[in-house]
């Protein structure tokens, strides 16, 4: 009897033991998706049309970062998105199509003053995300939930480019979407992911605001 439930133990264990090898070996990147199929609703071999996420030029109230691998740039620090300071309540657009993977809360604690990030995911091919990490500046609980209702789409949905995705949620004074292109795992230099009129778009507004600045700086 004893022997018995020493060998289910062992098979019990030897099971956890995989289980925990399993999950073990997805950590540390963006979970792929291989068998990702877009169902000819677009497009989805490369991603070189990619649009804006404003509607409208002037609900964007200023730009601070760009995508940068070094500090040698004008804000000084490595920066792996562009950064979209949206006015309260502006219209946000998705800049690609695909398929909404995840919705995701973090908090920073307590004493974080940009304390509470919505992080949404739309997958557009089986290599190539596009990240919206929406940041209202709250310490607030009640405006995390606010923005996350003001979101139009849910896990599971298939959006267009251009299609409405939410309303933005714009507390304290450093609210923006932090927005960037992940692929296989990596930040990437969004310009040559943008159509020719998205890009001269979002050259527009940036140089709005500071006219010799650039987008990219390696
Ligand atoms: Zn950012």
């Amino acid at each position: 009897m004893a022997r018995k439930s020493v060998v289910c133990l062992l098979i019990l264990l030897m099971g956890i033991g995989v289980v925990v090898a399993l999950k073990g070996s997805n950590e540390g990147s963006t979970p792929l998706a291989p068998t990702f199929d877009a169902g000819g609703r677009y497009d989805a071999d490369e991603l070189d049309y990619m649009g804006v996420i404003y509607e409208n030029r002037t609900d964007i109230v200023a730009f601070n970062e760009g995508y940068s691998e070094s500090d040698n740039c004008p804000w000084g620090f490595v920066h792996n998105g562009i950064d979209y300071f949206f006015r309260n309540g502006s219209t946000v657009i998705a800049a690609a199509p695909g398929l909404v993977e995840s919705i995701d809360i973090s908090d920073n604690g307590e004493n974080v003053e940009n304390r509470f990030y919505i992080t949404v995911v739309i997958r557009f091919n089986a290599s190539v995300v596009v990240h919206y990490n929406f940041e209202p500046w709250t310490q607030d609980s009640s405006d995390k939930d606010l923005q996350l209702e003001m979101l139009e789409i849910q896990e599971g949905d298939w959006v267009d480019i251009g299609e409405k995705i939410a309303d933005f949620l714009h507390v304290g004074g450093s609210a923006h979407i932090h927005f960037g292109v992940i692929k296989d795992g990596q930040w990437q230099n969004p310009e040559p992911y943008f159509s020719e009129n998205a890009y001269n778009e979002i050259m527009a507004m940036i140089h709005s605001f500071h006219p010799d600045w650039d987008l990219y700086y390696p």
